[in-house]
């Protein structure tokens, strides 16, 4: 049986419980018992913590593996194993400061006061660049310390820049960025690392067929030499005729990234009737 640490209530909780979902893995007792649950057909156990306490217990082992921001992993400098990137949650951790600041570089930093509640992640940062600035710990609401007067400039998450915008902050400096990991104990036995492979097999073949979409169309026979150019597919495409003499229907996997310059491509070559769908899992 391995313990799964997740996000109690916040940004990454339903993402977390839905990539279980996905991955085939239901909860017996989800949401009613809102601190432990057990799956009824995966040996595994989750706990609902705080996300700041997930890289503690992991590290300590009262959980063995757990899902967590980059972000706070690289806070809390615990001994944890990041083991895969999960791909929701992405945000940026910013330097921001007052509109009306003149900021000319790094070195206008130098002699500020900082209000985050990313102290060691600041801190590491302003030691590699040599500057010279005073961290003010704050937990919550970093955004109004400027403005308020308590610190010069903030290190906070953006995402959309929007809350930043209606402090009257511009973002000058972006030190890392994060997403949602997988983390666990560094020193998982036999048997914990097993279920940890399979749990880690199911995950990979969600987050690969979210990145990809399932293609159908329809093409005369002579444009397919051009149409299987165009679509790469994991193989090659799959060609069937149809009813209709002289058609084929042609079959094939995209990356959701390519998708719109993949459409007026495969369009512009004569395809028709083309269909995109979702892929559930993927395993290649
Ligand atoms: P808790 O009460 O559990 O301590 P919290 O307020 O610290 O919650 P959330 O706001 O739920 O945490 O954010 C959890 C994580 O989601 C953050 O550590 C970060 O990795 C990510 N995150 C936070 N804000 C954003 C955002 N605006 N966009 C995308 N991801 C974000
Ligand atoms: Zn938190």
């Amino acid at each position: 049986m391995l313990t799964l640490a997740l996000q109690k209530s916040g940004r990454l909780s339903d993402r977390s419980l839905a990539l279980l979902t996905e991955s085939g893995i239901h909860l017996e007792n989800g949401s009613s018992n809102r601190l432990k649950a057990t799956a009824g057909n995966f040996p595994l156990q989750i706990l609902y913590l705080r996300d700041d306490d997930i890289p503690e217990c992991v590290a300590d082992g009262v959980a063995d593996v757990g899902i967590v921001g980059l972000n706070v992993v690289e806070e809390k400098e615990r001994s944890v194993r990041v083991v895969e990137k999960l791909g929701f949650a992405r945000c940026r951790l910013s330097i921001a400061v007052p509109r009306q600041f003149h900021y000319t570089g790094l070195a206008s930093l130098n002699g500020l006061s900082i209000a985050t509640a990313y102290p060691r992640i600041l801190r590491k940062f302003l030691d590699n660049q040599h500057l010279q600035a005073t961290i003010h710990e704050i937990s919550g609401s970093v955004e109004v310390a400027p403005g308020i007067g308590m610190a010069d400039a903030i290190f906070d998450i953006v995402s959309t820049g929007s809350t930043l915008m209606s402090n009257g902050l511009v973002e000058v400096e972006t030190v890392m960025h994060s997403e949602a990991v997988l983390v666990a104990t560094p020193d998982l036995n036999g048997d914990k690392a097993a279920v940890l492979e399979s749990l880690l097999f199911r995950f990979r073949a969600v987050m690969k067929a979210r990145r990809y979409r399932y293609i159908l169309l329809n093409a005369p026979n002579e444009a397919l030499e051009e149409i299987s150019r165009i679509l790469p597919g994991m193989k090659s495409p799959t060609i069937m005729p149809l009813a209709m003499p002289g058609w084929s229907s042609v079959h094939s996997v995209i990356q959701e990234e390519d998708f719109w310059e993949i459409i007026e491509n495969l369009k512009a070559a004569g395809a028709q009737g083309i269909l995109v769908v979702p892929i559930e899992k993927m395993i290649v």
